[in-house]
């Protein structure tokens, strides 16, 4: 089970969750619990470390933001306490939760789960820091925003639980969030695909990597909220959002619509290289160092070469990155070779993702033709197999996902 920063907000949560984690022990399980700081609590941390260096050295943020994680941890274990539970908490570096040195965005490479399940066997609740890991160095490490989803699936997998129950604030996952757009719909099931690629552009359900992590580790993975009242339906009979496998879910849903999702994404930011010589090598002048830099560039468009021999590049990264990114490519620009840096935080980037289009034709050009009819610009795109995104001002983002979500008639009055 794991709970996020919503659910975690205060002593009285704290307690609401204590009585979720304890029916679910009450049914017959062994339950492992990952918790995420307060809400709001990492945001803080994070922008003291802003205030202290603008330019802050990970390892040191790490040491600033795990603590959020552990708090939490210690105020549920200490609340099943006092409802007569036996519960224990493990901090990461006492498993441990073993990760890379890639500090702020750190990778599990492996937990060590004995301590765990003896832990479990003998009756305690375990309860885990979600987003901590410890580094071969035996330095605290961070998972990234968001990475308390990732301990949790990474904990079901090291200790081989049936399923990772996800509660959250919202009941599931849905077409779109449900804040723009009062008809989104609730979906049954998810593939991990689908839901990967409506991680990684901005619904904010889960993070990204705890879904990657899951379909790779063959996790079954759980979205439902903590905000119900006793008599809720049990999370045994999934009333939340199930992700699953392609194969899974062909068995569970027979009426799979074309588009699954809508996602929108406002932390990007997108950059500008100008008149960049157009010949081989160039690009990788550019993102050699940011890759070294730990910085993920997103999309990336290269103009054709004009008759000067140069060429626009324009590309995105994440806004958290974008002073990190400029400042190296500023110290870069004799090695690369440009003209001009131009960098546009205001930026959104809008994906529709669904299984359904690897089959059929015509779904870019719905989008295309829905956002122009609203007098929307599109200034990047870029397309999976199973997504389509575009960039746009970022003034224009619920105006876009609404018009989509009609478009491709999804509105919850319109379903089937
Ligand atoms: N507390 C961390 C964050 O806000 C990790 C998490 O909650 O998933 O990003
Ligand atoms: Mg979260």
């Amino acid at each position: 089970m794991k709970f996020g920063g919503t659910s975690m907000a205060g002593s009285e949560r704290i307690r609401r969750v204590a009585n979720i984690v304890r029916r679910q022990q009450a049914a017959g399980h062994e339950v492992a619990v990952v918790v995420s700081a307060m809400a709001g609590e990492t945001d803080r941390l994070v922008g003291f470390c802003r205030e202290a260096n603008p330019l802050y050295d990970p390892a040191e943020y790490d040491v600033v933001v795990a603590s959020g994680e552990q708090v939490t941890s210690g105020l549920l274990a200490l609340t099943l306490q006092s409802l007569g539970c036996k519960a224990r908490s493990w901090l990461g570096w006492q498993l441990p939760i073993h990760t890379d040195d890639a500090h702020a965005k750190a990778r599990i490479e492996g937990i060590d789960s004995e301590a765990l399940l003896a832990s479990m066997a003998a009756g305690e609740i375990a309860v885990i820091p979600g987003f901590q890991g410890l580094s071969d160095a035996g330095r605290v490490t961070t998972l990234g925003r968001g990475g308390s989803d990732t301990s949790a699936v990474a904990v079901a997998a090291g200790i081989g639980a049936d399923r990772c129950d996800i509660y959250t604030d919202v009941d599931g996952v849905y077409t779109t969030d449900p804040r723009i757009v009062a008809k989104a719909r609730k979906l049954k099931y998810v593939t991990y695909e689908e839901m990967l690629e409506l991680a990684s552009v901005g619904s904010k359900v889960l993070q990204t990597r705890s879904v990657s992590l899951a379909m790779k580790e063959g996790v079954r993975v759980q979205v439902l909220s903590s905000f119900i009242d006793d008599d809720a339906t049990p999370a045994d009979e999934i009333p939340g959002t199930l992700i699953v496998s392609d194969e899974e879910l062909e068995g569970l849903d027979m009426e799979r619509q074309l588009i699954t999702g809508i996602a929108a994404d406002k932390n990007e930011a997108k950059i500008i290289l100008t008149r960049v010589p157009d010949r081989p090598g160039a690009v990788a002048t550019i993102f050699g160092p940011l890759a070294q830099a730990n910085i993920n560039v997103d999309m990336i468009i290269q103009n054709v070469g004009r008759d000067k021999g140069e060429t626009d590049v324009t590309f995105t990264v994440p806004s958290a990155d974008l002073l990190r990114a400029q400042t190296l490519l500023e110290a870069q620009k004799e090695a690369i070779g440009y003209n001009r840096i131009i960098t546009d935080g205001k930026v959104a980037k809008i994906s529709v993702v669904g299984v359904g289009m690897k089959s059929h034709a015509g779904v870019a050009a719905t989008m295309f033709r829905a956002l122009a009819d609203r007098g929307i610009n599109i200034q990047a795109i870029s397309t999976s197999e199973i997504k389509v995104s575009v960039l746009i001002d970022e003034d224009e983002t619920e105006l876009a996902v609404r018009v989509l979500h009609t478009a491709y008639e999804m509105d919850a009055d319109e379903a089937a």
